[in-house]
């Protein structure tokens, strides 16, 4: 059942979507897309996280107040 080219995010560990929003994280910063819109990004070696799970960033674990 696994299809080549499937995309896993690297923080909750699941597939992401060909429609889910997603966000990639570039050496020009992180921007939202999704793999309908730019189907080689997987193959490009960038980061790529689910458009949810980028709100877990490590700088959120600051205080706990
Ligand atoms: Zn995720």
């Amino acid at each position: 059942m696994e299809g080549h080219g499937f995309v896993l995010c690297p923080l909750c560990g699941e597939r992401i979507g060909v429609y889910e929003p997603m966000i990639v994280i570039t050496p020009y910063g992180a921007r939202r897309t999704s793999r309908a819109r730019e189907p080689l990004l997987p193959q490009s070696g960038a980061i790529l996280l689910h458009d949810g799970c980028y709100g877990i960033e490590p700088y959120e674990r600051g205080e706990n107040g």
